[in-house]
């Protein structure tokens, strides 16, 4: 069946809804936002549909279908949940020629009201012609994490401009061009962000100007989290979705990278423990060069850019280059690897604070504050601590940390592949090397790390001891 997609304006027009049940409620919510005067057939209505009535938000014909009802209707909506009754009312519509929807009964109905992503006045409406109204739902669900709430305002704005900028670039072509530039770049970021005072005036400014605005390049700083792609957040996936060039480290998983937006151009410019890597200066000169030529860049980044990232750094190298920038933050390996593992990092009972450490100071002269890290009743992460783990273990035990204390390492957290580790801070880097733990990995010290053999729920479960040996496995 080819279904004709169209928008029905009805402000202002009767439409008939039979059945006051739930679902009722559900269509006549949707209509009465259109503004469509609503009359609702039904013996009893809810207690909703009774208030509105009550309020004049909508009209209650009390009794049983009759077809009076359909007089003077433009659209009739049967939800009553009796097949027999809904094919009666299908039938008198059909023969007034008025267009009906059963719910959920393709066959019986003239019209199908799709699955909707409503960015006012923008509107996204999905149908699969009643084939499969879950999969238009899964598809809309998609969508919504796609597209934010800013796009409302967005098409809102450019509807007010839209004289202006008619008359400003009467060339289709260089219409197009101008208002591409516009929900592409700096000017769709600031609606994005609340700003939309800032925009207006933007827009204002390039309409005076008399050329069509150069898009001025700009990076999202993006967080992509540990490894499972599901802990990405929205505005990640959003800025993954606009991008031209994304600058990834090796640390973000496959499954991340395949959410990119397919025509961005990749480029790695990996760091990674003991490996080969991209030098800042030379991730800087990359983000400067793009940006210059007006591309939006994403640099992707393992976890949260600011926890032992360099965020700063990059951020202060594009603003002393005047480069528009935005952060977008991921959840941090320390956050994931304990949830992953079944470690709640505080907990009334052992933990009222949490510290993250990285080990790569630990033989540095910038040494960290050993005593306190070693602090009671506190939880500590340690970052990049598979090589270092020697030294972290005896500067905790010097500084007063029990060796008994637990102790918990993960590798590849949140990954299929996941390993956790339990067992005492005494046996830390023996237990490390007996498992050959690799990277990326990290260690939780402190008495909630006894918990996981409890609470662990992912992947398979905390190993404890001497493993038996394992040819395959190579030590980071
Ligand atoms: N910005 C990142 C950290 C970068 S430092 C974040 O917020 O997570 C890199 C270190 O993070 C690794 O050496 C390791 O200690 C830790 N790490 C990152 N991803 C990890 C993962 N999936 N499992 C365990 N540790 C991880």
């Amino acid at each position: 069946m080819n279904l004709y997609p169209m928008f029905a304006n009805l402000a202002g027009r009767r439409v008939l809804v039979v059945g006051g049940g739930s679902v009722g409620e559900r269509k006549v919510a949707a209509l009465c936002k259109t503004g469509a005067r609503v009359e609702v057939g039904a013996p009893r209505v809810s207690r909703r549909l009774e208030k509105c009535a009550a309020g004049g938000e909508i009209v209650h014909l009390r009794g049983h279908f009759e077809d009076a009802w359909l007089d003077g209707v433009w659209l009739v909506v049967a939800a009553t949940g009796n097949r027999a009754l809904n094919r009666q009312i299908a039938a008198a519509a059909e023969q007034r020629r008025l267009l009906v929807n059963v719910v959920d009964d393709a066959g019986l109905s003239s019209f199908q009201v799709p699955a909707v992503v409503d960015r006012h006045p923008l509107m996204i409406a999905i149908s699969t012609g009643g084939a499969a109204p879950v999969l238009a739902r899964l598809v809309r669900e998609r969508i919504e994490s796609l597209f934010d709430a800013s796009l409302g305002p967005l098409a809102t704005l450019a509807q007010r401009y839209r004289e202006r900028i008619r008359r400003k670039f009467p060339d289709i072509g260089q219409r197009r061009g101008f208002l591409e530039s516009l929900f592409r770049g700096k000017f769709a970021a600031l609606v994005r962000l609340n700003q939309a005072l800032r925009a207006e005036h933007m827009l204002k400014r390039s309409l005076r100007g008399n050329n069509i605005p150069r898009n001025r390049g700009s990076v999202v700083l993006v967080g992509a989290g540990p490894g499972d792609p599901g802990l990405l957040t929205l505005n990640g996936l959003r800025a993954l979705n606009e991008a031209d060039i994304v600058l990834h480290d090796r640390l973000v998983s496959a499954g991340v990278l395949d959410l990119i937006r397919r025509d961005a151009t990749l480029i790695e410019v990996g760091k990674q423990a003991g490996g080969s890597h991209t030098s800042q200066d030379h991730i800087h000169a990359l983000m400067l060069e793009h940006a210059q030529a007006g591309r939006r860049i994403v640099r992707l980044k393992g976890g949260d850019p600011f926890i032992f990232g360099r965020g700063g750094e990059e951020l202060e190298y594009l603003r002393a280059h005047d480069i528009d920038f935005e952060v977008v933050p991921g959840i941090t390996a320390a956050i994931a690897c304990a949830a992953y593992a079944g470690i709640p990092l505080t907990h009334r009972d052992h933990a009222q604070a949490v510290a993250f450490a990285t080990a790569h100071q630990c033989e540095s002269s910038e040494k960290p504050d050993w005593s306190s890290l070693a602090r009671q009743h506190q939880t500590l992460v340690i970052y990049m601590g598979v090589r270092e783990l020697e030294s972290a273990q005896k500067r905790l035990i010097e500084h007063g940390r029990s060796p008994q204390t637990p102790v918990a390492m993960i590798e590849n957290g949140s990954r299929p592949e996941q390993r956790v580790i339990c067992g005492t801070l005494g046996e830390l880097a023996q237990l490390a090397r007996d498992h050959a733990l690799l990277s990326p990995g990290l260690v939780i010290v402190g008495e909630v790390a006894g918990l996981a053999d409890r609470l662990h729920w992912y992947a398979q479960a905390p190993l404890t001891g001497t493993p038996a040996p394992s040819p395959n496995r190579r030590a980071a």
